[in-house]
């Protein structure tokens, strides 16, 4: 006998990427190499007068400083797994 809840275990067949694929290439930053390091600095000054607290703080802060599109900036940031200011120095800003 069929059980018609059965069917709800289709989802298996949702199209999942493949492991072994390549990883996207990432976006680009959008930063030349003098802005992404002065964001770099400020990040790492940031970080270490007060802790990163999960947030994009000391990168937006430079940002506004600089007269970058932070909205724009913050977008990639986080396509490129920075998610708060340690991550941006850690994923965010290595060369690709
Ligand atoms: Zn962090």
């Amino acid at each position: 006998m069929t059980n018609p809840d059965d069917d709800r275990w289709d989802i298996d067949e949702v199209d999942l990427p493949a492991l072994d694929e390549d990883w996207p290439s990432r976006p680009a930053l959008g930063l030349g190499p003098a802005q992404a390091a002065a964001l770099a600095h400020a990040i790492e000054e940031g970080v270490a007068e007060r802790g990163c607290d999960g947030t994009l703080r000391a990168a937006r802060n430079w940002a506004l400083r600089a007269g970058t599109n932070w909205t724009e900036l913050q977008k990639r940031l986080c396509e490129r797994g920075g998610y708060c200011d340690c991550e941006v120095l850690l994923n965010a800003l290595e060369p690709d």
